[in-house]
């Protein structure tokens, strides 16, 4: 047996795997790149099971020639400057791995404009990367196309219900950031819209329905929480569904730290917790909730994915999140004794 370094050209291929592991972890760190843009609108387009054709399009900042030339190599990002930075990221993404790693798996075409006269296209086709000016408003376009044709294996393992994860992804954040419009279309059909217009309900009315969003209410929390010593001050906010309404799920708890849409389920616990007895025996309720608190309690660089962050006091959030979901219930409850206006 020998021990051997491998060349970076694995090293890459084994990389980009971690972070595209599927048509939606494509379309989740697109979306986030968006946000990170600044966009107020974002439109996610997808076909079939999206590794034919996605697309996701914002009117964020956009970029410079310069910047969409370098965008597209590995580690290359502006969200950080030096290592101090990762330890109070306020990005979604923050290690430049995202378009480097789709590239390495399907030909990426970025048009871009950054408030030029003119706009750049950026494509990259079997590691071959040319430029070429484009017409283009500000902001970005990043179209992927035959995602995994070089992983057949990892194309067939995808199942008929890849379509519903993207949308998952895109519900998700159209839900935790109601100030943003979203809009998905599936095979030249609108899938859902949002209005951006910062409005929990108007965000749940796009994504569920009017029997939803009619039995919810907004909440809007703040909490001292101490942790090692140190008094930090955090905010939950959101909406929540009344348990008439409730699902036998648990992936209808939405949540998000700092604006990034995570799976934590300690998080998810304690939402239901606040929800406590109100809720029918197996069932799971509707939620968005936001927490907000300091970047450097927060860690999102516990996994490639960035599907879960780590607390500095994971206990300490979890018991301020059931209070305020079962405060926002309460005060609630007194008012639904009226009519339910919607
Ligand atoms: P990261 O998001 O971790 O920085 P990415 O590979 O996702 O890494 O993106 C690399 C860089 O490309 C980003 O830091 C950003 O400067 C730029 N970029 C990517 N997508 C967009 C977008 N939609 N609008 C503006 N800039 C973008
Ligand atoms: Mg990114």
């Amino acid at each position: 047996m020998t021990v051997r370094r491998l060349d970076s050209e694995t090293v890459e291929r084994i990389a980009a795997g971690e972070v595209v592991t599927r048509p939606a972890s494509v379309v989740k760190e697109l979306v986030e790149n968006s946000l990170d843009a600044g966009a107020g609108s974002v439109t996610v387009e997808v076909d079939g099971d999206g590794t034919e054709r996605l697309k996701v399009a914002d009117d964020g900042h956009g970029m410079s020639e310069a910047d969409a030339e370098l965008a597209v190599d590995h580690h290359t990002t502006s969200k950080l400057s030096g290592s101090d930075d990762i330890e109070r990221v306020s990005t979604l993404g923050f290690r430049g791995e995202a378009l480097p790693s789709v590239a390495a798996v399907a030909t990426l075409d970025v048009t871009t404009n950054d408030g030029g006269p003119r706009g750049t296209r950026v494509l990259v086709e079997d590691g071959e990367t040319t430029t070429s000016p484009a017409g283009r408003a500000t902001g970005t376009t990043v179209e992927v196309r035959e995602l995994f044709h070089n992983r057949p294996a990892r194309r067939k393992s995808l199942s008929n219900t890849e379509f519903g994860r993207i949308s998952d992804v895109v519900s998700r954040y159209a839900l935790v950031r109601p100030d943003v419009r979203f809009r998905l279309r599936h095979d030249g059909r609108d899938v859902f819209s949002t209005p951006g217009s910062g409005s929990y309900t108007d965000a749940v009315l796009g994504v569920y329905d009017r029997t939803v969003a009619g039995q919810s209410t907004t909440f809007d929390h703040e909490a001292a929480v101490e942790i090692d010593g140190d008094e930090h001050s955090l905010t939950v906010e959101g909406l929540l569904v009344y348990p008439s309404v409730t699902r036998s799920r648990r992936d209808h708890v939405h949540a998000a730290v700092n604006g990034r849409v995570v799976g934590n389920a300690g998080l998810k616990r304690a939402v239901v917790s606040g929800y406590g007895t109100l809720l029918p025996s197996g069932r799971d309720p509707i939620a968005v909730v936001s927490v907000s608190l300091s970047p450097a309690l927060v860690d999102a660089n516990v996994h490639p994915s960035k599907d879960e962050v780590a607390f500095a006091d994971g206990d300490a959030v979890e018991s301020a999140v059931e209070e305020a979901v079962h405060e926002a219930l309460t005060t609630a409850d007194l008012r639904q004794s009226g009519e339910v206006a919607m």
